[in-house]
């Protein structure tokens, strides 16, 4: 099985990075993996910690339309090159908690991704140099407000409310080229969307390479390289579960938002 990078929170509230064990006990790393994290003498039983997202990233830069049949689905034809669009940070939310669907939309989307976690500092990378950026492989959800998106007509509403990027559980640092995304609803048998990665318009090194171009990526930065067809509506009170071959599986359940929520 592939090493499994995890960040977690203590019961006392300290924050590590560390290794995810077979018998699920975890082991502490010093710093980010990806920051040359070293192994210490801290293990952490089951139970006494909390998962959380596996990086906590400067920016989500995300990409539309990397799916042809998922453009096609949109009525839109698929973009000349990346259409990057951004995510707060606080949007991110980890495996196991909760979506909170906000009240200034009706129609809540969900959109299973491959995220790439940059490991080192990125700027103006040819593709070749950008494949050594991307440190590793998790998964996302890149939550969209649907009727939002289409009444703004840019996005940066729809996709930025507080809990609409779930993001985990884990980091692995390889992943198959023709690996299977995969979203399931509730305890469904069949898939609503299931598309093997190298079907991306443009590749991971490609979209690493081109944002590069625009924006210095920083270590721990994410990349959401888009979704595929088979997008569509959550409901209050649904699970939605995005697996990734090689990685696992994310699985976050849809709640109402209240003003009085503490995030
Ligand atoms: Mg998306």
């Amino acid at each position: 099985m592939a090493q499994r990078y995890v960040r977690v929170k203590t019961a006392q509230g300290q924050t590590y990075y560390g290794l995810l064990q077979l018998t699920r006990s975890i082991q502490v790393l010093d710093a980010p993996p990806w920051l040359q994290g070293q192994p210490t003498d801290l293990e952490l039983e089951p139970g006494s910690y909390q998962l959380l997202a596996p990086c906590a990233p400067s920016k989500i830069v995300a990409v539309g339309k990397n799916y042809i049949d998922h453009a096609a689905e949109m009525g839109t034809p698929v973009p000349q090159e990346p259409l990057l669009f951004l995510k707060p940070p606080t949007t991110v939310t980890s495996a196991n908690q909760e979506i909170k669907f906000p009240p200034q939309s009706q129609r809540l989307d969900y959109e299973g991704e491959l995220a790439l976690v940059i490991g080192d500092r990125c700027v103006d990378c040819t593709p070749a140099e950008a494949q050594a950026k991307i440190w590793g492989y998790t998964i996302a959800n890149d939550v969209t407000a649907r009727d939002l998106q289409r009444k703004d007509g840019q996005w940066t509403r729809a996709k930025g409310f507080d809990t609409f990027c779930p993001l985990g559980p884990w980091i692995v640092r390889e992943l198959s080229p023709g690996a299977r995304l995969q979203t399931f609803l509730n305890d469904a048998a069949e898939p609503v969307q299931s598309t093997s990665i190298d079907r991306m318009v443009f590749p991971p090194e490609f979209l690493v390479s081109y944002i590069s171009q625009v924006m210095t990526l920083l270590p721990g930065d994410v990349i959401l390289t888009g979704t595929p067809k088979g997008v569509g509506p959550m409901q209050i009170g649904d699970r939605v579960r995005v697996e990734i071959e090689g990685i696992g599986h994310l699985e976050n359940t849809v709640v109402t938002r209240s003003a009085s929520v503490t995030m």
